[in-house]
């Protein structure tokens, strides 16, 4: 799949999204290696209503990239997710998730729920 140019788009996209069970875990666990100051910093940034909790406002990338979503990593490739900049780029399939979601990144859970 080709990169998209996210460069620039300062979260455009990234509002509220659904996350799994594991999603949960795997970035409680980012978080938790995270050195203090980054984890901080990152908590920190001053962020639009309604952009993600994680949205790294000041290096205009995901803050928590390799640990992201399933629904972050398909954004753009989809006919249901289509990316706003390079519509082009999303097939003709629809996007599935693979496993039930158990709430809202961003809504029904916050920073609080990765740092416990
Ligand atoms: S997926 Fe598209 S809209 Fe979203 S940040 Fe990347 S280029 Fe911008
Ligand atoms: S987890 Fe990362 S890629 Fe997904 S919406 Fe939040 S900032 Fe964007």
């Amino acid at each position: 799949m080709k990169d998209l140019p996210c460069k620039g788009c300062k979260g455009l996209c990234c509002g509220p999204v659904p996350i799994t069970q594991q999603e949960k875990i795997n970035i409680k666990k980012a978080i938790r290696k995270m050195p203090n100051k980054k984890l901080l910093e990152l908590k920190n940034q001053p962020r639009l209503l309604g952009t993600c909790i994680f949205f790294d406002e000041s290096r205009d990338q995901c803050g928590i990239h390799s640990e992201r979503p399933s629904i972050c990593r398909a954004f753009g490739y989809y006919k249901n997710l289509v990316c706003f900049r390079v519509p082009a780029s999303a097939s003709s399939e629809t996007y599935i998730a693979k496993e039930k979601p158990i709430g809202i990144l961003s809504i029904d859970f916050t920073w609080d729920h990765f740092r416990k």
